[in-house]
């Protein structure tokens, strides 16, 4: 196995990229600024590999952050996209895939009645949160530490100390006004909760919650308290919004609202979605029951609306997704999943590494510390030090890690025999690595 590898190549696009983009990178956790090195400049992709530009390869672990759940360049995908893109790139007019795949969302999550097409979670999110605050007359968000729901401004807060804190800004930029808005909680805490509600029940519009936290590594909810967040929110005449970006679609057919095995009682009022349902494409999308949707121009007062929303060849792409995401490939991704982090579970254990693994269906993570993580405090207590040792030598050796500790690792139907043993030959060095100071 090759340990130094070139990198001059993605090197000098990096320091040319830096002179016309802020920190060379178009979403800043490609910059490698928690691991430190050279981001990799892909070149190509196909199945589980990444090519970069100086002509190494790589075992993919990130799979674009999600979305691509059959692997790169997939054929059916490809002959999708060719399909579509052969008949023209955008109309600005209704046009037949994005009913289609509108349809598809609907069939496979039940409380879904409608959704409306978008072209990034961020916006999915932001709409939401829009359609809450129309729906409810209310303006107070209430959101968990550690989960990410795009570069929304009222979603960008961070808890401050105390047990239901107004938040202030976690980015320059975003108004106190704005922030000032958002209730931040710690996540699977029924009590904080239950507190923050008994003060601003009847100003809440919304709790958003990831479905099952994956923006700060894998951190699952706790029996019980999804259920939490559907009594509480009803019981004070606020709705509960379901962010499935990461998990729809890829936890299981119906993400993890199909996983979980909620049904009637526990169902969100607002779902949103993306990565999987683009298949690589910039296509997103929010829905939930009909009552509430139909809340949105224009046959309501709640306005939203995109130039490329519903994007004939992004659709294609989802839709053919979707469609190629059978019960075999669940239960392909939950066995390749398992396989990679017992091995690197057994490893680290090997190499006396403290660690977690810790799941969501086929989603997993690994957190440096022994102990299991719950919130965003216990991820925080990680040592990153030693997850970055680890990533470097796994990327030394051809295998592509989400480039931060506060990642879920993505695996693909695409990931073979032989692209699994060479993650497993790979681990044992890392691990060391890892132990290493
Ligand atoms: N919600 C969740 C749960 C996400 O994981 C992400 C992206 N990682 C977003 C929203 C934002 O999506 P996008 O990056 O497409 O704007």
């Amino acid at each position: 196995m090759r340990m130094s590898q070139n990198t001059s190549t993605s090197q000098a696009l990096l320091d040319h990229a830096r002179s016309v983009t802020p920190g060379g990178v178009n979403s800043p956790v490609r910059a490698f600024r928690a691991v430190g090195g050279t981001p990799r400049f892909i070149r190509e992709a196909k199945g589980p590999w990444l090519t970069d530009v100086d002509g190494n390869r790589y075992v993919d672990l990130i799979c674009s952050w999600g979305p691509m759940i059959l692997g790169h360049a997939d054929p059916r995908v490809m002959d999708a996209v060719q399909q579509a893109a052969s008949r023209g790139f955008s109309f600005g007019t209704p046009s037949e895939n994005e009913v289609a795949l509108a349809t598809e969302i609907v069939s496979r999550v039940e409380p879904v009645e409608q959704v409306r097409l978008v072209s990034s979670g961020t916006e999915a999110t932001m709409s939401a949160i829009r359609l809450a605050r129309g729906a409810t007359q209310r303006s107070k968000i209430v959101k968990f530490a550690g989960c990410y729901h795009g570069h929304v401004d009222a979603l960008l807060a961070f808890a401050g100390s105390g047990l239901a804190t107004f938040a202030l800004p976690d980015s320059a930029g975003v108004p106190a006004s704005s922030a000032g808005e958002t209730i931040v909680l710690p996540y699977n805490d029924v009590d904080a909760l239950d507190a923050a509600f008994a003060e601003h029940g009847d100003e809440v519009a919304a709790v958003i919650t990831e479905a099952s936290p994956g923006n700060m590594g894998v951190v699952p909810p706790v029996p019980g308290f999804t259920k939490a967040l559907r009594d509480i929110t009803t019981k004070h005449g606020a709705l509960l919004i379901s962010d499935e970006v990461m998990t729809g679609f890829r936890c299981s057919a119906a993400g993890w609202f199909g996983h979980e095995g909620q049904q009637g009682e526990t169902a969100p009022d607002l779902f949103t979605f993306g990565k999987v349902m683009g298949g690589g494409f910039p296509a997103a999308a929010f829905g939930g029951r009909r009552d509430l949707m139909e809340l949105l121009a224009p046959d309501g007062p709640v306005y939203q609306a995109g130039t490329l929303a519903g994007n004939p060849i992004a659709t294609a792409a989802g839709l053919a997704t979707l469609q190629a995401c059978t019960p075999e490939v669940y239960a392909h991704l939950d066995r390749v999943a398992h396989t990679i982090a017992d091995a690197a579970s057994s490893e680290l254990m090997k190499a006396g590494v403290p660690h977690q693994v810790q799941w969501a269906s086929s989603m997993f993570s690994i957190f440096f510390t022994d102990e299991a993580v719950t919130n965003y405090d216990g991820a925080k207590k990680q040592d990153i030090h030693a997850f970055a040792r680890f990533f470097d030598a796994m990327l030394a050796q051809g295998v592509h890690l989400p480039p931060s500790s506060f990642e879920a690792w993505f695996v693909s139907a695409s990931h073979d025999d032989e692209a699994v043993a060479h993650i497993v030959e790979a681990l044992p060095t890392a691990a060391r690595a890892a132990a290493s100071t």
